[in-house]
């Protein structure tokens, strides 16, 4: 899911009527040096937390102008450098829109996040967050917003913010929209002071398609883990999976943890979770949603797992994901299995499905090489990150993974996988009770042997292998072919 930088989040509020800071935006060294006091902050697709990482700066005179936005355009992958005007900030506000996937109770819809205390640290304060639910198709008046809203004097000028920021939402199908802080000014009027945001390619109309362009980075700094997720989405493209390698050093002592995050939700959470925390280091951005197969969340999850420093994994997404977690969690339960060196896990499943998750992972749990903890969606990352130190304790685990040979039933090409018949596992030549779990009746029992039904479509949902190992007897496995670098096996 891409990342909108602040300066393109800006138009699509400013469409909108959301007022915003002052600021000049500079993709190359300007003949006219803005006027000081200003704030220069490098313009980079997701990167969070940029103050502590000296991608924003305050320059108060025309010299630290100068030098600041030469330092902060040569930095990698940086768009270009905005110089916002030093304002004069009496309180601040924090308030994100999140899609919002709903439970029993609540359709589907939209979701804000707001707190009465904004700005720098809002991470440790997210337990202090009020969520106001709206609907998309009918989303509330300002009047209507006013009503939610906690008890503070602004409440008229921050019913018609957040009214604006809903419009934008809506109007760009965006995925997260995050203002932080929304400055009040001497004169009672807010501002937002910094924002950002997150799409879906696939969600952007044509007229809007030239607000979500982003240059081409011209230096290509992939990865052989990043390439590797190319390969993988090359091959597989139907949704979203996504790696990115942090290209920051470790600090000393922190616990390096590889993520799969899944959807803007579960990105957002985390970061909220550990954005202000130096001893925890995350390896690597991640989103894995939008309708991936369980196949492709195997392969990425073997990605993720393959980063040598890592110490622990965790997974998460917002606790409200259409992603059957049942699916997800085979794909964990296989990943485990298959990887070189499996890491011990924190596993957040919520969504459709979720208890089958859970289900799954503490029937298996005793058989894992690794210790694993699966939590449920109202256990937030904030409290999940207790854990970390414990499991992070453990010696990495090494174990080569050879899979048994068996016969090809057949091979797919979407999603890619070859289906392997064990009939050793089979003896009696009766249906394995795969065939019947299989969810589209893409399984076929013919002949004493395991074939594909050609009117029938395989999702990669991992239900037939899964069910075949636990509750029959390997009958059939799944081979997901990958090639990683560093990886043995
Ligand atoms: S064959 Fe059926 S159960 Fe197996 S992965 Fe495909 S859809 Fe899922």
């Amino acid at each position: 899911m891409p990342a909108l930088p602040e300066y393109k989040t800006r138009v699509l509020l400013e469409n909108h009527g959301v007022p915003l800071a002052h600021a000049s935006f500079y993709s190359v060294m300007p003949e006219i040096l803005p006027k000081p006091v200003v704030f220069l902050k490098a313009q980079i697709p997701g990167a969070t937390s940029r103050a502590g990482k000296g991608l924003v700066r305050r320059a108060s005179t025309p010299e630290e102008i100068s030098n600041g936005l030469k330092e902060l355009l040569a930095v990698d992958n940086c768009h270009g450098v905005l110089a916002a005007d030093a304002v004069d900030i009496r309180k601040e506000f924090y308030a994100a829109c999140l899609l919002d996937f709903g439970d029993g109770n609540r359709l589907p819809g939209g979701v804000i996040l707001f707190s009465t205390q904004g700005g720098s640290g809002i991470e440790e304060r997210s337990g202090s967050l009020e969520k106001m639910y709206f609907s998309l198709l009918n989303p509330p008046s300002a009047e209507k917003i006013a009503l939610q809203l906690p008890d503070v004097t602004e409440r008229v000028e921050l019913s018609g913010f957040l009214h604006g920021m809903i419009n934008t939402f809506i109007g760009y199908k965006l995925i997260v929209l995050e203002t932080n802080p929304i400055a009040v000014l001497p004169d009672g009027s807010l501002i937002a002071v910094d924002c950002r945001a997150e799409f879906e390619k696939q969600s952007v109309s044509k007229e809007d398609a030239h607000l979500f362009e982003l240059p081409e980075s011209t230096v290509d700094d992939s990865t052989p883990l990043e390439k590797a997720v190319e390969k993988i989405n090359a091959a597989d493209p139907a949704g979203t999976g996504f790696f990115r390698s942090s290209r920051e050093q470790i600090p000393c002592g922190a616990i390096a943890v590889a993520t799969n995050l899944c959807g803007g939700g579960g990105k957002m959470l985390w970061e909220m979770a550990t954005g202000g925390r130096s001893d925890i280091s995350t390896l690597n951005e991640s989103d894995t949603s939008g309708g991936l197969s369980a196949f492709k969340s195997y392969r990425i999850l073997r990605v993720i797992m393959s980063q040598p420093e890592a110490r622990v994994l965790i997974l998460t997404g917002s606790g409200m994901a259409f992603q059957s977690q049942y699916h997800l969690a085979s794909a964990v339960w296989k990943a485990l299995r298959e990887s070189p060196e499996p890491l011990p896990c924190l596993l957040r499943f919520g969504g459709t499905d979720q208890d089958k998750a859970m289900e799954l992972m503490a029937a298996v749990e005793k058989s894992l090489p690794v210790r694993i903890k699966s939590f449920i969606p109202e256990i937030f990352p904030n409290a999940m990150i207790d854990q970390l130190e414990e499991l992070a304790a453990d010696v990495r685990v090494k174990q080569e993974y050879v899979p048994a040979k068996g016969e090809l039933a057949f091979e797919l090409n979407s999603p890619p996988g070859r289906f392997i018949y064990h009939p050793e596992n089979n003896p009696d030549g009766i249906e394995p009770s795969c065939i019947r779990e299989c969810p589209t009746g893409f399984l076929l029992w013919k002949n004493g042997r395991i074939e594909a039904n050609p009117l029938a479509k395989c999702t990669g949902c991992l239900v037939c292998e899964t069910v075949s190992l636990l509750l029959g007897n390997g009958e059939l496995t799944i081979d997901l072919d990958l090639d990683l670098p560093g990886e043995v096996g």
